[in-house]
């Protein structure tokens, strides 16, 4: 049994005999209390019965003597008063009567009994000589006095016995209450204790470590808490993220990055009023639940939050900035009832669509975004049905070689036709399988495709050049990713070297690991592997030293005209040529004009992707555009003889 749990016991079995020895205590109490409760009605019961017959002793003497002095005795009278003197003497006898054992009454008992004795005489001398009446007369007065002074006596000691008692009662019953009370005092006081460090140990498990904000669950639960007591206030939901955080990380390191994070939590958290609360969803991602009067205010109390961010960044020694992209929805703005769930979806939507264009970073959900929000609504739920009637077609975008101006392989692009003829670019459907975790099921189909597509090119001895498909991220951590791939690949007996997988490069620095795991399981496979989109967001040389790829490929963004035009040029110049020495194939992406191929080809660009050559083209266009050009260059146009890396690319290809 481990520590906690024995500690846990003893607590357990202290708390119940704490438990019994306070009901113990209780009736012990009471047990002591009802004694003398009883005690104190027995004793004023017979006091009252002492006092009575020390009464009827007095009252019944008097009449004795009164019987005596007219000349009627009664012995019978005398024994009685002598059987009740003697049982207030010894306390025992017919009457019940106790022995009070208190000086003062005792020695008025003696004095009265004396008397009595001294009564008796003077009657039976009366009886002998009548002449003794006045002596019997002056007796009887003594023995009144003497009766009278014991029944005080008596009254005198009972009122004290009965005084005593009820001082007794009321300090015991004093006594317990104030036990009781202490007892409730330190039981509630460790209650509360209890409260206290139950509510901390909540209040840290809702906690992120690194910033002290909420988790996201605990925002959640106190976020719609307040959504639920809003007392005509209004609400805002707000999701923050940084653009390019990991920069920050792999250039400044990560402790700077945990930095940056934990001061924008504590800039947040002095933002925050009473009636509002925000929390860490992940990495670099924020969410906020602002009240506000009117939206202005809204944007203005973001902007304040992220301009002391950015001068906590402009103050450190790397002066490095941040832009926050923020998406704000505001819950009035939402028609329907809304869970604190679809308010944070619904930021992060309106997040998304800052790129649109918004000002500094932030966007309202608004209309715009909901009809947006509902077409991929609508996509998601028509994805399945959408692969089962194949209307996901494979359009094919040649890839050339600049030195011979001639197609080389090429790149699939799924396309989405709709029954009714319209065709959806992947760029509006892609993300949102990306989203709901649905995109392998479509990659797989495309790669399918191009594989029976190929197989039957083989089949029919027409030319067949490598194509590339494009893999999402997310297939990369599925253990049987290759197996399944290259089980689809065997299945239609394509050779090694015509599959090329294309993966973008930003999910690398998730785990290198993983990835050069499945990169050596991909070309094992006889899979060509290539990073595409490179220069699109943050970008770095280390993929390519650390990755064992075989393909570069350079994103358009490096060839727009952006007015850095010649400073892209002669980055892209100087990545080529480091690539190339690495043995790597080099494929520049998005070329639309002759400058640009010519550019790349003084730079010994292997291959050419953009509209300057060809556009993306249905399988039949292409399939024609290939047999065409073998037509036109000979039964071998597939087997080209480029110079440099792109002859080393198609070594494994197959001849047409
Ligand atoms: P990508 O893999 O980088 O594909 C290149 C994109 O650039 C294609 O867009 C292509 O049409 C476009 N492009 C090529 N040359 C030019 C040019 O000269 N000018 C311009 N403006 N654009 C050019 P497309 O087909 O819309 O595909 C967009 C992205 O969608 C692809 O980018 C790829 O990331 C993704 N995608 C396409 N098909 C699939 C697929 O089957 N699976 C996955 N996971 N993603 C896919
Ligand atoms: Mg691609
Ligand atoms: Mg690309």
């Amino acid at each position: 049994m481990s520590c906690c749990k024995e500690k846990a016991m003893r607590t357990r079995t202290k708390k119940r005999l704490y438990g019994l020895y306070t009901i113990l205590g209780f009736l012990l109490g009471i047990a002591i209390l009802s004694g003398l409760v009883f005690q104190s009605v027995y004793s004023a019961q017979s006091y009252g019965q002492l006092i009575n017959y020390l009464g009827l002793v007095r009252g019944t003497t008097q009449r004795l003597v009164k019987l005596e002095l007219s000349g009627t005795p009664n012995d019978e009278l005398i024994e009685y008063l002598d059987s009740i003197l003697s049982n207030l003497e010894s306390g025992e006898g017919e009457f019940g009567l106790d022995l009070v054992e208190d000086e003062d009454y005792l020695e008025c008992l003696y004095t009265l009994q004396e008397q009595w004795e001294d009564l008796k005489a003077d009657i039976r001398a009366y009886r002998l000589d009548p002449s003794f009446e006045h002596a019997l007369l002056a007796s009887s007065e003594t023995y009144f006095d003497a009766s009278n002074e014991t029944v005080f006596t008596a009254e005198a000691y009972m009122h004290g016995e009965l005084h005593r008692l009820l001082v007794v009662t009321g300090v015991l019953i004093a006594g317990i209450v104030l036990v009781w009370l202490l007892l409730f005092m330190l039981n509630f006081k460790r209650v509360l204790h209890l409260e206290g460090l139950n509510r901390d140990l909540n209040d840290k498990a809702g906690r992120d470590s690194l910033t002290h904000a909420y988790t996201l669950d605990r925002f959640k639960d106190v976020a719609q808490k307040l959504l639920e007591q809003r007392r005509g206030r209004q609400y805002a939901v707000f999701y923050m993220d940084f653009a390019d955080f990991n920069y920050i990380n792999d250039v400044f390191g990560y402790s700077w990055g945990d930095k940056i994070l934990a001061q924008y939590a504590s800039v947040l958290s002095e933002d925050m009023a009473e009636d509002e609360a925000f929390g860490r969803v992940n990495a670099d991602n924020f969410v906020a639940l602002r009240s506000y009067h009117t939206k202005e205010e809204l944007y203005e109390r973001q902007a304040d939050v992220d301009r002391k961010i950015t001068e906590f960044m402009l103050s450190s020694r790397d002066k490095h900035a941040l832009v926050v992209r923020c998406g704000i929805c505001c819950a009035e703005d939402v028609t329907e009832p809304l869970t604190i769930d679809s308010l944070i979806d619904r930021a992060n939507y309106a997040r998304k669509s800052v790129k649109a264009g918004t000002r500094e970073g932030y966007c309202f959900y608004d209309e715009g975004i909901r009809l947006q929000l509902r077409a991929e609504k609508a996509i998601e739920h028509d994805m399945e049905a959408a692969l089962r009637k194949h209307e996901f077609i494979v359009y094919y975008q040649p890839k050339v070689s600049p030195e011979s101006d001639r197609i080389t392989c090429s790149e699939a692009l799924v396309r989405w036709r709709k029954p009714d003829g319209q065709m959806i670019q992947p760029g509006q459907f892609i993300p949102v399988f990306e989203k709901n975790h649905s995109i392998p099921l479509l990659d797989r189909y495309v790669f399918e495709s191009v594989c029976i597509w190929l197989r039957r090119m083989l089949d029919e001895g027409k030319p067949a050049l490598p194509v590339s498909v494009n893999v999402s991220c997310l297939q990369f951590y599925s253990s049987d990713f290759v197996k399944t791939y290259r089980e689809i690949r065997d299945r239609y007996r394509i050779p090694r070297g015509l599959l090329e997988i294309e993966f973008t490069e930003t999910i690398l620095f998730d785990d290198w690991h993983v990835m050069n795991r499945t990169v050596k399981q991909l070309k094992d496979a006889g899979f060509i592997c290539s990073i595409d989109d490179f220069g699109k967001g943050y970008s770095s040389l280390s993929t390519v030293k650390n990755l064992d790829i075989d393909v570069l490929k350079l994103d358009a963004v490096f060839f727009q005209d952006t007015g850095t035009l010649e400073k892209d040029r002669q980055l892209v110049a100087g990545i080529i040529h480091m690539v190339r020495q690495l043995g790597i194939t080099t494929v520049a992406e998005g070329i639309e004009t002759w400058e640009q191929v010519e550019f790349l080809r003084g730079i010994r660009c292997d291959l050419i992707q953009g509209y300057v050559y060809y556009k993306p083209m249905p399988q039949e266009e292409y399939e024609a555009l290939l047999i065409n050009e073998s037509g036109e260059y000979g039964r071998d146009a597939g087997v080209r003889q480029p110079e440099g890396n792109a002859k080393r690319y198609l070594e494994t290809c197959p001849a047409g």
